[in-house]
């Protein structure tokens, strides 16, 4: 079975966990598989090309970004978070942050001026489930509290750097739930406040780069604090 027959068999069954119907779709063939993920893109508005990557996968789960956004009352408009650092070697995931501006608190934890670009991590925005899942650890080890989010298709969001958690393992989760208090690596002194997350995918089995699922991901409703 190649890559795209594996990805389309997946989303079937990801569909199946999702919605619980269509069981007989267990054996189908993997050319009914492809036409199921094509029909779902059709009727989705996406590309219908039947192959199963990251948008379709982030459209079945409803992907959103894992930090809320921010009604800042000191500027005109909403404040979305940020990617202030990428999957590189040695970082096996994004960290998320948002822009700084000069009305931020600059206190260590939440404003940073680095390469030219400020950061800052506002009091308010929450981290939150970026999609429907079940907790599958949720514990303090020394680079603060964590928190890992299963979701339908196997595969699974890691949190990384809470001050806190809001959920326990084996806690059913929907979109927007709370799971911690953002905070910063406690082994280096407090230092900027940023979520550092990744993605365990189901195939790989290992930690992915997320900018993929990021870029298409949909910004969480923004907190008023
Ligand atoms: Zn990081």
């Amino acid at each position: 079975m190649n890559l795209w027959d594996r990805r389309a068999r997946l989303f079937v069954e990801s569909w199946i966990r999702k919605f619980g119907k269509l069981t007989q779709f267990l054996y189908f063939s993997d050319r009914k598989c492809r036409e199921f993920v094509r029909q779902y893109q059709r009727e989705h508005g996406l590309v219908a090309d039947g192959l199963a990557g990251v948008r379709t996968f982030a459209h079945i789960l409803d992907l959103h970004w894992p930090v809320e956004s921010y009604h800042d009352p000191a500027v005109p408009d909403v404040r979305h978070p940020i990617v202030s650092r990428g999957f590189v070697p040695g970082h096996d995931g994004l960290d998320i942050d948002f822009e700084g501006l000069p009305h931020d608190d600059k206190s260590p934890e939440r404003y940073s001026y680095e390469g030219g670009r400020a950061y800052a991590f506002p009091e308010g925005p929450m981290i939150v489930a970026p999609c429907d899942g079940v907790i599958t650890a949720a514990k303090r080890i020394r680079t603060g509290y964590l928190c890992y989010l299963g979701d339908v298709t196997g595969g699974k969001w890691l949190h990384f750097h809470g001050s806190d958690l809001r959920v326990k393992v084996g806690q059913h989760v929907s979109r927007g739930a709370e799971l911690m208090t953002p905070g910063y690596d406690p082994r280096w002194g407090p230092n900027l406040i940023h979520l550092h997350w990744s993605r365990v995918d189901p195939f790989a089995k290992s930690r992915v780069d997320p900018r993929p699922w990021i870029e298409v991901a949909k910004f969480a409703p923004a907190v008023v604090r």
